[in-house]
Order: structure tokens, then sequence, then C-alpha cells
């Protein structure tokens, strides 16, 4: 854990680390242990100005709050992704 280049962001077929990458850009290394979370509800986001560092716990709650959890699903799709780069507001709503 938390070894893993930035390099391979594509090697994982994936880019669940574009955010946390975002996040190093614009603030920083990302204290161990911490995760880079989304105040949009859009996984795929990387507008900074839409990320915060919380723990695993403070994720776990705030998908509860949002109801994320039957979301979870769409974040591959195509859709969700052009969403992502889509201009969005933190409501998650879009613009
Ligand atoms: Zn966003």
């Amino acid at each position: 854990m938390g070894q893993a280049p930035y390099g391979n962001i594509k090697k994982h077929g994936s880019n669940q680390y574009a955010h946390r990458f975002s996040w190093e850009m614009h603030f920083g290394p990302i204290p161990k242990g911490l995760r880079v979370l989304h105040s949009c509800d859009t996984p795929l986001c990387i507008r900074p100005d839409h990320l915060f560092l919380g723990t695993q716990l403070d994720n776990m709650r705030d998908c509860a709050k949002k109801n994320r959890w039957r979301n979870q699903f769409s974040v591959s799709s195509p859709k969700a992704q052009a969403a992502a780069m889509a201009p969005h507001t933190s409501e998650g709503k879009f613009a």
C-alpha cells in the first residue's frame, strides 16, 4: 500500500489514482493513511477544489451520507468518466 508509482496509473487500467495525483500536484504529498475524497460525489473528478483529505472511515461515512453505494457500479462507464471531466459543482449537480 502507498508504494504504487503514479506512472502506473494507466497500467492498472483505471483512473482510481488520478484524483490522488491531482491532489499532490496542487497541495503536496498525501499523509499516510489518508485518502483523497470528493466533495462533489464524482469518483473520477480531479478538480482540486472538489477534493479533500479524509480517512477510510470518513469516506464510508461520506458515502453513506450521500447514498452513493448504489452508484458505485457506474464509475467505469464512459458516461461517468465524461461526467467527471465536465464542469460540475461540489453539490454533485452538473453545470
Ligand atoms: Zn468535482
